[in-house]
């Protein structure tokens, strides 16, 4: 019996190993198929307009990103008059879209009078293409406009796991962090990881990249455009590095007088790694974060729509991602002095984009 017994076991290792190796080879060639969707998708998703747009690369702060999931493109429109930098940052999260939208309609209709506006609107390019299992979502989006659908890719929270060149350690603590650690996991989640590091996985280096820009081009005034599950407290809400809080308060006055009801918060002590809490305590630049409710990303997935929810519709999101950098940046233009400040125009206010709806500005 006993060859026998042996050839079973070697048959069951056999189908077991082969039909392993079959299931895992289906999720990749079905992964890749998704990223290779994906990274179409971003190719076209901005428009903005030639002749008065540069566009370098993040791997420009980081060499070693050429090439790799976490490059990704970045442009700068230079007013005719001299003046401050504005950094806009949108895509830290792959499913936070409307600070995506919000980004690119920025890019296509801003007119700069003085000063530079430097965006980046898929920071963390390899979440972009990322269908994470645990937080399903729709694999794109689609905004309907005069001329014809115009489509964003719908990634994940956090980088591509196979991107991240190195297996998520157990558990991931910040280096400035007395908190008990998180999960293994958030060591891919950007929002978790700057200043970043040049040696550390791809996460770690795409927000040293970010964090390096904010230092070499001089950066006054920093965005980072984000959403919450509307059940969240941090639905509707500016933050604001402790330093820049006044500036955030007086533009919060000026949106509720718009209409406008947008939470105050100021980074805290912990967690570290956030955009708001280190590009402002490690720059000169002041450093916000908006984040607007996202139906889809109420979880466990409800299937919530990431567009057209009646109450929460992506117009309403875009709108006042926009309206809240508008007022932001008035305000520190209010208190500082001439030569740095970022005049802007053409960026349409809410009862237009309502007006028009986000197609009208997409076209
Ligand atoms: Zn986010």
């Amino acid at each position: 019996l006993k060859p026998c017994i042996r050839f079973y076991s070697a048959m069951l290792i056999f189908a077991a190993f082969t039909g392993r190796a079959t299931v895992v080879f289906a999720q990749e060639s079905q992964g890749s198929l998704l990223r290779a969707e994906a990274n179409r998708i971003m190719l076209s998703e901005l428009r903005p307009v030639l002749g008065t747009t540069t566009q370098k690369l993040l791997s420009e702060y980081l060499p070693s990103l050429a090439g790799s999931p976490g490059d990704s493109p970045v442009y700068i429109m230079e007013g005719a008059q001299p003046g401050g930098t504005a950094f806009i940052c949108a895509g830290t999260h792959g499913n936070e879209i409307a600070g995506v939208v919000a980004a690119a309609l920025l890019a296509e209709q801003v007119n700069v009078l003085s000063g530079r506006v430097i965006i980046l609107p898929r920071a963390n390019r390899s979440a972009a293409s990322y269908p994470d299992p645990d937080r399903p979502g729709p694999p794109s989006i689609r905004i309907a406009t005069p001329g014809g659908d115009r489509i964003f890719a719908y990634g994940a929270r956090r980088t591509w796991p196979g991107d991240e060149g190195r297996p998520d350690p157990l558990s991931f603590s910040h280096p400035d962090s007395r908190l008990p650690p998180l999960d293994g996991n958030e060591s891919r989640n950007l929002d978790r990881n700057y200043p970043g590091s040049a040696e550390g996985g791809l996460t770690a280096r795409v927000a040293y990249a970010i964090e390096n820009l904010i230092k070499t081009e001089n950066v006054d005034i920093a965005f980072d455009l984000h959403e919450a599950n509307p059940e969240s407290k941090l639905a509707w809400i500016i933050v604001a590095n402790p330093k820049n809080v006044d500036i955030a308060a007086i533009a919060a006055l000026e949106l509720e007088g718009k209409g406008v009801r947008m939470a105050l918060d100021m980074s805290a002590e912990e967690p570290r790694g956030l955009s708001h809490r280190e590009w402002g305590d490690r720059t000169k630049a002041r450093a916000f974060l908006i984040e607007t409710p996202n139906p889809a990303q109420v979880y466990p997935p409800l299937h919530g729509d990431p567009v057209n929810d009646p109450a929460l519709p992506l117009s309403r999101r875009v709108a006042v991602q926009l309206c809240s950098i508008v007022e932001i940046i008035a305000a520190y233009n209010d208190e500082t002095s001439p030569e740095s400040r970022v005049l802007l125009e053409n960026i349409p206010s809410p009862d237009e984009i309502e007006a028009r709806g986000l197609g009208g500005f997409l076209d």
